[in-house]
């Protein structure tokens, strides 16, 4: 019997002629270490540019990839172009780029063992390093999920059915959890998906949450706020700020109250293999899970997350998927690791897979150099804004976040100077909110990825506040 011929999962010379196509624009774009800024664009003006592209027929893989690299990959900003220093930017090594081509290629389901094995021990490999750097005891162990958002709901899940395994009069309720204000946004949209409430709650004298300020909000809850509140999100550096809590303090609080231990590190993580910083994190192997984003401060592309626990029987009591059709995955010889049991997904990419590949090619020595440098590039910035008389230091730098004002700009002025830049290619640098004397201003704030920025960077996007 023959397969079907010209059907479009066979090769032939158009779709030889597209691979090559293809492999070349993502040498030469994974080869460009400064492309442009990017622009966004309107959606009616690029349908405008670039016409109807998904028909009965097909337009072809060689117009509809000029369109792609013509146009539309233009309308878009790239993370990796080292001026651009806004939100989280990225910056995936050239390696773990190109293992995610392999990722692909190699279309290995990654839910199970028994179909995933072999990427699954790569991904494991993996994961021994960034749990090796939380420091979390034996056994601890994770997974890779689709990002932050994704490791935060999965950990919290854990941590609630563990909960309401514990009493039967705990099942009813609707829970309760702790968090400070500094928390990432997604703790406050995984609590929407789990139905249950938050008490934000800061320190009165610290930027930062503190043992003191949670043992104190926890005596002043209610008896019925007391009974449904099972967990508390500490954040290893804020997104905002890079602030990092006081890991020990929560950690004694949480043992002492019984509750779920949670740390938020998806931006921060990255820092627990500087030794510069790494103290800050003391405390964060007392947690009961842990969230890191690899593809924040860790150069995997997106998108790639990791939640790590401390008990993954608690993590696979509340995770692993039954049902008639799966058994089978479980029951095959090898007897393997099921990263669907862990997290909420069940069919999933091998996501720990080009971090593997970068890990093992370059060495953790790398890594620690490239989260080094991140560092000391926010310092740099620190020393030249404190050196500026125009400009002022709001804080000193929380890991790679520099926040800073430049003296009589109001919000309006960050806005005007943050599109000249972006518009004329020049960099990305974006404002944010900070609370200054209890009132909440806009200033200017640096992220550092990038190990390709440069201090000469930082010198010319001061200079363009001029
Ligand atoms: C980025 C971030 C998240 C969300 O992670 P995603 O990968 O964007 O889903 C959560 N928490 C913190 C602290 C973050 O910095």
């Amino acid at each position: 019997m023959t397969r079907h011929v010209k059907s479009m999962h066979s090769i032939d010379i158009d779709t030889v002629e597209m691979m090559l196509d293809i492999m070349k624009y993502s040498i030469n774009r994974i080869s460009n270490s400064n492309p442009d800024m990017g622009k966004p664009t309107k959606e009616e003006d690029l349908l405008k540019l670039v016409g109807e592209t998904v028909t009965e027929e097909g337009i072809g893989g060689e117009k509809a990839f000029e369109l792609f690299k013509n146009v539309l990959s233009k309308a878009a900003v790239p993370v990796d172009h080292p001026r651009h220093l806004a939100f989280v930017p990225a910056a995936p090594t050239k390696a773990a780029i190109l293992f995610d081509l392999v990722t692909s290629a190699s279309s290995i389901h990654g839910a199970y063992w028994m179909t995933g094995g072999g990427g699954i021990f790569c991904e494991n490999r993996a994961m021994d390093w960034l749990v090796s750097l939380t420091g979390l005891p034996e056994k601890s162990f994770g997974v890779f999920t689709s990002g932050g958002t994704a490791a935060n709901l999965s950990a919290i899940v854990a941590g609630r059915e563990y909960w309401r395994s514990l009493d039967d009069t705990n099942k009813g309720l609707k829970t309760l959890l702790i968090t400070s204000s500094g928390a990432h946004s997604s703790i406050k949209s995984m609590a929407k998906v789990i139905d249950a409430d938050i008490l934000l709650v800061d320190d009165e004298n610290e930027d930062y949450l503190t043992g003191s300020a949670l043992r104190k909000a926890i005596h002043n809850l209610s008896q019925f706020d007391r009974k449904r509140l099972f967990a508390v999100v500490a954040t290893g550096g804020t997104t905002n700020a890079g602030i990092i809590d006081d890991l020990n303090g929560i950690a004694e609080v949480c043992e002492q109250e019984h509750l779920w231990y949670h740390v938020d590190a998806a931006y921060g993580g990255g820092a627990l293999a500087a030794p510069s910083v790494r103290h800050l994190f003391n405390g964060i192997e007392r947690a009961d899970s842990v969230t890191i984003d690899p593809h924040k401060w860790m150069f995997s592309p997106y998108d790639c997350g990791a939640v790590i626990y401390k008990n993954m029987e608690l993590a696979a009591n509340a995770h692993s998927q039954k049902g008639a059709y799966l058994d089978i995955f479980k029951d095959e010889g090898a007897q393997g690791f099921n990263p669907a049991d862990y997290q909420i997904q069940l069919t999933r990419r091998l996501r720990g897979l080009p971090l593997w590949f970068s890990l093992a090619m370059h060495g953790t020595k790398k890594y620690t150099e490239a989260i080094e440098r991140g560092i000391s590039l926010a310092n740099f910035a620190a020393q030249q804004i404190q050196a500026n008389d125009q400009l002022e230091l709001i804080r000193e730098p929380g890991l790679s976040c520099v926040l800073f004002k430049r003296k009589n700009w109001k919000a309006e002025d960050y806005t005007h100077w943050t599109y000249t830049n972006h518009q004329s290619n020049f960099a990305l640098v974006t404002p944010t909110k900070w609370t200054i004397d209890g009132e909440s201003q806009t200033c200017a704030r640096f992220c550092f990825i990038n190990p390709d920025t440069n201090e000469n960077d930082i010198i010319e996007i001061l200079d363009s506040m001029n």
